[in-house]
This record gives structure tokens, C-alpha cells and sequence, in this order.
């Protein structure tokens, strides 16, 4: 594989953004090799800036449900920028996404669009503090709800990935009202509870966690912990940034069926634009200004790009309610293929999937929380993530991302995958 244009491009990037990049885990530093320039991407494909193919798994790391440059939201697009790219006033596709949004996600009568999931999960924590009048806040070891100061304890995704779990320049104050529970595990959750009567404004949650990798939920461990909460008094926060709009058009509260008190979505919604959102229940949202008094705002807040985006992004799954079952046929053929080559040749690998997320785990554990996730065997993923980029298929460089299928991955594309991964872990343990 030939990437000098890629080499090149990093040598200067190195120079003028911090480690080459402008977020951390796109420089493929856990699996021990430069990152690739992009150029283009379209449907299931990305082409180098070398022009090698990839078949790509990360979808710009979730938001490409429909696949690369998909020709309604790109039309969209266009067609938007040419009425001017921000006012800053109210316009009438915010009006249009918003609707759209408290109709599709159960848990969500009022909804504030914002630029970015991680601004929507800070906003969501600091209205849950008002709202409970308390400080503290229980995420889980290996959930990951973007950069904000409170989240960055135990965190997943480019922090794992990093090793770097407690970022320096996090105030002790700031680590200390943030409390950790582990995945799949209520009773860590009830005895934090018991622990700090009283205390506890909420607990936040990837329903099913993507960043350290793809985990699922036990079976009653959303109910449960919906339980805990309205016993305590705590709300319960939904992080579906990356769930939402992805394992139905509900999320994964429609899904699983449990219905949280806040939700945080983010990728998706925006169609590829820089979105995120906040939302519940009417009583709670009327907090925030200007209906109430916790301040939240944003200058490009409700971009008239970014929501002619999203809107056709939702648009396109209300009328296409079938989407889902087509994602889940093409995960299920991708799982089945992939535990096929495990099974003939009793590798010592993990899959998970959820509907169009999953991981493959370098471990013979079964991964049902972070403490299973990081027994896999770092060096081998990279080994298997080098294999696999050499022959076309672009999947996460880390151990703790989940890969992403999209509805343009066709029949062919995933087997191809299949041929691929055979190669890959052929080359990993053989
Ligand atoms: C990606 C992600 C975020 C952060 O969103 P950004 O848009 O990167 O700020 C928060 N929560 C979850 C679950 C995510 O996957």
C-alpha cells in the first residue's frame, strides 16, 4: 500500500496541530502507525489522498447511517447554503427538526439543539443539577460522553485509548462529584446511592456503550437501573449520541423499551453537519433559558446548514421504517461470518454487536463490561487493524471504538470484509 501523500501531509500536520490531528484517536497512535489523509468518501467507500480504496467501518464515526455523501442530504445541503450559511435568528428548520425529533425519541417533549455531543451531555448534567439541586453525577468505567470536565474519569474511547483515563487540567473538586459504577453491574449503582444519600442529581449512561467498544446491556440491567433512579430521586440521562437514530428510529430507549428522564443525541442527527441535541420531559426542559434560568446557548446553535442536514438525515428514516431490518441483516451476516472463521479455528476472539455497532474483542472472555473489554490483548487488535487497512477495510484504530454498518454496505462489501478478517487473524495468530 502506497501512502507517501498521506506521510507527507502528516509531516506537516505534526507541526501545526497537536499530534498531527484534531482529535486524538484519528491518529492511529494505539495501533503504531501514521494516519491516512482522506480525500473523498461516497456510499460505503473513502478514497486516500494516495488513492488506495477503503471499505469504512467508522461512517465518520457514527453520523453515516445512509453511507457517504448521501444525494438527499448533500442536495439539502447545497440547496441551503445557497439562502446564506448562519443568521443567527430563529428559521423555520429548526422549528421543522425539532418536531421531528420529540416525534421520534420517546423520552423527549422538548428538545434544545446545540453544535456538538459534547455539548449536549454538559448541558444535560448541569440542567440535571439544577433540576435535583445536587452535585453529583454516576457514569459508568468505560462510557464515554464527550470531553466535558465531569466525564473525563474512567472514560472510554480516545481516552482509553490513550491511557490517559483522569485528564490532567480536570479539577479534584470536578473528579470528586463524579461517581463510577460498573456496566451491567446494578448493585455498584445501588451501593453509590447508599453511599451518598441525597446527593446524587443523576446517572448517566450509553444505553449500549460504544466506546470501549461495543457492550451490550444485560437483560434487565436499563430497568433496573430506570428503578434505582425514580427510587432515588436521581434522573436518569441517556446518552445516545451514538445510539440514537442508529439501533431504531427511537434509539436504544425504544429498542430496550425503558424510557430515561433526559437524552443526549448527537452524530446521526446532524447527517455528517456538527449537531447535537438535549431533551425530556417538558417539566425539566422549561428549565433552561430563556423559559427558565439555567443558561445554556450557542452562536451557530440551530445552523441553517447543519439542521437542513439533520432534517433530511430524519427525514429519510421516518420514510424508510424498514432501514433497521436491513441494518440488522447486514450485521447479522457480518457477525455470523466473522464467528464462522473464530469457530473453524478456535481463535480466542469476542464479538459483540448490537444491530449496526460491533467490536471484535482479542480476548476469550465473554465482554459484558470495561474490566472483560480491556483483557483484550492490545497488540493484537493492532495487529488485526494493520491487516485489515492493508487489504481495503477501514475499521476503528482502536481497540474501544465500535464499527459502524451502514445502509450502503452492499453484499459484496461484506464479503469482502469476511475474506479480509479471514486474512487478518489468519495473520495474527498464525
Ligand atoms: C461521540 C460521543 C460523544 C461526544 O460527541 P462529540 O460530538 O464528539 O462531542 C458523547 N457521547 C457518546 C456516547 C458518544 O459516542
Amino acid at each position: 500500500m502506497q501512502t507517501k501523500k498521506s506521510q507527507e501531509l502528516f509531516q506537516r500536520a505534526q507541526k501545526v496541530l497537536p499530534g498531527g490531528v484534531n482529535s486524538p484517536v484519528r491518529a492511529f497512535k494505539s495501533v503504531g502507525r501514521d494516519p491516512i489523509f482522506i480525500q473523498r468518501a461516497n456510499g460505503s467507500k473513502m478514497w486516500d489522498v494516495d488513492g488506495n480504496m477503503y471499505i469504512d467501518y467508522i461512517g465518520s464515526w457514527g453520523p453515516m447511517l445512509l453511507g457517504h455523501a448521501h444525494p438527499d442530504v448533500v442536495d439539502a445541503v447545497k440547496q441551503a447554503t445557497e439562502g446564506g450559511l448562519s443568521f443567527g435568528t430563529p428559521s423555520e428548520m429548526e422549528v421543522l427538526i425539532g418536531e421531528l425529533i420529540c416525534e421520534m425519541v420517546p423520552s423527549i417533549d422538548v428538545v434544545r439543539m446545540v453544535n456538538s455531543g459534547t455539548e449536549a451531555t454538559m448541558s444535560a448534567i448541569r440542567l440535571a443539577r439544577a433540576y435535583t439541586n445536587r452535585d453529583k453525577i454516576i457514569k459508568f468505567e468505560g462510557c464515554y460522553h464527550g470531553h466535558g470536565d465531569s466525564f473525563l474519569i474512567k472514560a472510554g474511547s480516545g481516552a482509553l485509548t490513550l491511557g490517559t483515563p483522569d485528564s490532567p487540567g480536570v479539577t479534584e473538586g470536578t473528579a470528586r462529584d463524579t461517581l463510577i459504577a460498573q456496566f451491567n453491574n446494578i448493585q455498584s449503582v445501588k451501593e453509590l446511592f447508599e453511599n451518598n444519600k441525597d446527593t446524587i442529581a443523576a446517572v448517566i449512561i450509553e444505553p449500549v456503550a460504544g466506546n470501549m467498544g461495543c457492550v451490550a446491556p444485560s437483560d434487565s440491567f436499563l430497568d433496573d437501573l430506570r428503578n434505582v433512579c425514580t427510587k432515588n430521586n436521581a434522573l436518569l440521562i441517556f446518552d445516545e449520541v451514538m445510539t440514537g437514530f442508529r439501533l431504531a428510529r427511537g434509539g436504544a430507549q425504544e429498542l430496550f423499551g425503558v424510557t430515561p428522564d433526559l437524552t443526549t443525541l448527537g452524530k446521526v442527527i446532524g447527517g455528517g453537519m456538527p449537531v447535537g441535541a438535549y431533551g425530556g420531559r417538558r417539566e425539566i426542559m422549561s428549565m433552561i433559558s430563556p423559559s427558565g434560568s439555567v443558561y445554556q446557548a450557542g452562536t451557530l446553535s440551530g445552523n441553517p446548514i447543519a439542521m437542513a442536514s439533520g432534517y433530511t438525515m430524519l427525514t429519510y428514516i421516518n420514510k424508510h421504517n424498514d432501514l433497521y431490518d436491513a441494518l440488522e441483516k447486514k450485521g447479522a451476516a457480518i457477525e455470523e461470518g466473522i464467528r464462522n472463521v473464530i469457530s473453524r479455528k478456535s481463535y480466542p476472539v469476542s464479538v459483540n454487536r448490537v444491530g449496526s455497532m460491533f467490536t471484535l474483542f482479542f480476548t476469550d472472555k465473554v465482554v459484558n463490561d470495561f474490566e472483560t473489554a480491556s483483557s483484550s490483548d492490545r497488540d493484537k487488535f493492532a495487529a488485526y487493524f494493520g491487516s485489515m487497512l492493508e487489504q481495503g477495510i477501514y475499521i476503528p484504530p482502536s481497540q474501544f471504538e465500535a464499527a459502524f454498518i451502514s445502509t450502503a454496505h452492499t453484499d459484496g462489501d461484506i464479503e469482502q470484509t469476511l475474506s479480509a478478517v479471514e486474512v487478518a487473524l489468519e495473520k495474527v495468530f498464525g
